[in-house]
């Protein structure tokens, strides 16, 4: 049984530790003090306890309960970093209890899921468990900015399957969106406002981009439908251009951003955009533009009846009286990239409100059900 008391309790001095993501905020005080907190309570477990530097003072814990041998091992996963704290209401570090709403930056996204990893662990020794197969839990630097953490765990352990916590609202979360980040540039012929014979206005030629990325909205991306993810996104995210107002603007430049189904890649992304820009050259001689691909992280998916999400189904089926809903969740998590290093990962975590937003909380029973569901998941897998 989940020691209730004791897990908000660690919930509780997690969110009172700030952990702000450097990488979002200057003044961000980065994972080192919460890692270190964690490492602690885990080498009193009696867990072999790693520190792994992901960046200047910014360490993954990497906890590991040694099986007996012969079982499968798993990893119990998720991100110590939160969102910046400004522009939140009250004190946002004070991880009040209220009800069975614990409030704070970080307590949905998602330290309450780090709590419930806690949680079992706790419950499984004190009840004597003993696993064959390895019990690894990761605590990683930097999912909201880079996911430098992920990153480098998985060049250091590869476990036989992980369970990443992030909140799903005791949902089975089994694919998820990518992104890529885009710059487009166009280049034009700068000139006196009055020379419309030498100009060529670079902002203006941007807009035949605009209106080709209202076009995917429009005819491309409404063509490929994902059962759980509805269909791929792009946005235009910044734009800037010009020298001033009697002058033709040689350049301008837009920064797109596109959300990806799971099978769509970067490159995909590229070549949609070359495509464009090949069109659009070959009608206007004067027409000079050129696209970029500045940052791209893939999607995820795994099957249904992969063993690892049976596995958790199964448990959360027994302890909830029914059947966890399945579903898609359309940001971007680290599970893509536990997937992309032969890592079978299913996500499940508690339910709540605000990640990212002035009041955020997480709901403490879900944290305890979540901690048992993953208790039994660990015992049926690693034995
Ligand atoms: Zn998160």
């Amino acid at each position: 049984m989940i020691d209730k008391e004791l897990t908000t309790r660690l919930l509780q001095d997690m969110v009172r530790i700030n952990s702000v993501n450097p990488g979002l905020d200057d003044l961000g005080a980065g994972e080192t003090d919460v890692a270190a907190w964690i490492a602690d309570l885990c080498r009193s477990w009696g867990l072999d306890v790693e520190l792994q530097e992901t960046a200047y003072e910014r360490p993954n814990v990497i906890a590991t309960w040694r099986g007996t041998g012969g079982g499968q091992s798993v990893l119990l996963t998720g991100h110590t970093d939160t969102v910046s704290l400004e522009n939140m209401l009250g004190d946002p570090l004070d991880g009040r209890v209220e009800g069975n709403r614990l409030y704070g930056r970080g307590s949905y996204d998602m330290k309450g899921g780090l709590a419930s990893i806690l949680g079992a662990v706790e419950a499984l020794r004190r009840e004597g468990f003993q696993p064959r197969g390895d019990v690894i839990l990761g605590f990683v630097t930097d999912e909201e900015y880079l996911s430098i953490g992920t990153d480098a765990l998985v060049q250091h352990i590869k476990p036989d399957a992980a369970i990443l916590t992030e909140p799903t609202e005791l949902r089975l979360c089994i694919a998820h969106k990518g992104f890529a980040w885009i710059n487009l540039v166009t280049h034009g012929v700068a000139g006196h406002g009055s020379l419309y014979q030498t100009g060529v206005d670079a902002i203006a030629t941007m807009g035949r981009l605009l209106a080709a990325l209202a076009r995917f909205e429009r005819e491309i991306f409404p063509a490929r439908q994902h059962p759980l993810l509805g269909r791929a996104s792009a946005h235009a995210s910044m734009i800037s251009g010009g020298l001033g107002l009697s002058t033709y603007p040689d350049h301008a430049r837009l920064q797109v951003e596109h959300r990806l189904l799971p099978d769509e890649t970067g490159d995909d992304v590229l070549t949609l955009w070359e495509d464009v820009l090949d069109v659009l050259t070959d009608a206007d001689s004067r027409f000079n533009g050129e696209v970029e691909l500045e940052f791209y992280r893939p999607g995820y998916e795994i099957a249904l009846d992969a063993p690892i999400v049976q596995t958790v189904q199964n448990a959360a089926t027994e302890i909830m009286g029914k059947a966890p809903e399945v579903y898609g969740m359309w940001a971007w998590l680290d599970s893509a990239i536990l997937g992309r290093a032969g890592i079978p990962t299913v996500i499940f975590g508690p339910g709540g409100r605000g990640a990212h937003a002035a009041v955020e909380w997480v709901n403490l029973d879900d944290v305890f059900t979540c901690a048992q569901v993953l208790a039994d998941a660990v015992k049926a897998w690693t034995s």
